[in-house]
């Protein structure tokens, strides 16, 4: 971690330890303070203007029987993706993000892409970009518990702000609103299942990590922050990272994992953070003269989750080269390889995408190599537009 970086963390943890009856209590609570139930630990509560003082610790309760405030007007946003865009396959997760820009920008590139389903700006107006059950592009490569691509099992909210400044009082009041609204449509989702972005965004081997890792990003890490989580109505954060845990990722960003998890948990290694890319095209690296499988595919080079796409024309699973005595040392120049992804098969006359991949053939996670070697995404293929010989992957 370097010095600025804690700097502002403690700015941060420190603004929020001692601006608790003063950030906390969102305005909307004067006309709503009915339906709130609060326990303090001596149950001693004053309710002044737009703060709450108590006696002791503030701690809302985490059931959810907020009722949503009929005040919280949702302004409606549309994305130009809303028109092809799939549905969720389940509803399961909150994420929760900073757009690391100022409020305009976030929003008009977060609407362009379909990459949120809710926008906070720094003032509280809230924003709907996709349909209700639409998914958005907001977490990418992400894992929790073993469940991988949560995109397609999560609603994302978009905070305006910053990984390490708090949000507005404002974004807190009518976030909060906001989640009571969506934890009541979608019963499954219990407090821990509000997560930060940074708690599930994982990492591909790559040329500076030789294992899947977590740290990749630091999107929405304060939404860790047992305050804040207060403030939003929503219970405590995971305790602990089970990917990490039962060994799936390592920990790659130490500072990251300090504000997550409050060093609670072991750091198996330490190395340096890298931002990958989760584009398309950077989703089947090519490996260029010279160098190894090993800085594309790690530890996970013979997995039956990395395909190789072999100059000769041939795609093969990592186990299965591995059962063919494969030299992976060797491996020729202009070799592609796509880590992290189910090699789903080939689209031939006979045979659609529907039918390779079921009702994943449309997902924004689903990469289609096209038989010249352009790579595009499930959302931008035309189902009876697809050239036969066209290879499907799909994440898990
Ligand atoms: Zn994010």
């Amino acid at each position: 971690m370097t010095n600025l970086d804690r700097r502002d963390f403690l700015r941060a943890s420190t603004a929020a330890a001692v601006g608790l009856a003063g950030l906390l209590v969102p305005d909307y609570l004067n006309a709503n303070v009915r339906n709130i139930v609060l326990s303090g630990n001596d149950g001693n509560l004053n309710v002044r203007n737009d703060q709450v003082i108590a006696n002791g610790e503030i701690s809302f309760n985490n059931d959810f029987s907020l009722e949503a405030s009929p005040g919280l007007e949702i302004i409606d946003h549309p994305s130009p993706k809303r028109r092809t865009r799939a549905n969720r396959l389940s509803t399961d997760f909150i994420l929760l993000h900073t757009t690391e820009a100022p409020g305009s920008n976030s929003l008009n590139s977060l609407t362009r892409f379909g990459q949120a389903n809710y926008v906070v700006d720094t003032n509280g107006d809230v924003y709907r970009i996709m349909n209700p059950k639409q998914i958005s592009i907001g977490a990418g490569r992400s894992m929790w518990n073993g469940r991988t691509n949560l995109d397609n099992h999560a609603i994302n909210i978009e905070f305006v702000g910053y990984h390490n400044e708090r949000p507005t009082k404002k974004q807190l009041g009518n976030g909060r609103e906001l989640i009571a609204e969506l934890v009541k449509a979608n019963p499954r989702i219990n407090g821990e299942d509000i997560m930060p972005h940074s708690m599930v965004a994982y990492g591909r081997p790559n040329r500076w990590h030789d294992d899947s890792h977590r740290g990749r990003k630091r999107c929405g890490m304060l939404f860790a922050k047992e305050d804040i989580r207060k403030a939003l109505g929503i219970g405590k954060a995971p305790k602990y990272d089970p990917d990490v845990d039962e060994g799936r990722l390592v920990v790659a960003d130490r500072y990251l994992d300090e504000v997550l998890y409050e060093g609670r948990q072991p750091v198996p290694t330490s190395v340096e953070i890298a931002d990958i890319s989760d584009s398309p095209e950077n989703a089947i690296a090519t490996i260029k003269a010279g160098e190894s499988v090993w800085a594309y595919a790690g530890r996970e080079y013979a997995d039956s989750t990395t395909t190789y796409f072999l100059p000769d024309g041939r795609v093969r699973r990592g186990d299965e080269l591995e059962r063919e005595d494969f030299n992976f040392d060797v491996i020729k120049p202009e070799t592609r390889v796509a880590t992290g992804y189910v090699f789903g098969g080939h689209i031939s006359r006979n045979r659609s995408a529907y039918q390779v991949v079921g009702k994943r053939w449309n997902l924004p996670s689903t990469l289609y190599r096209l038989p010249d070697g352009k790579i595009i995404t499930g959302e931008d293929v035309t189902e009876r537009a697809i050239p036969n010989g066209t290879t499907i992957l799909f994440r898990k």
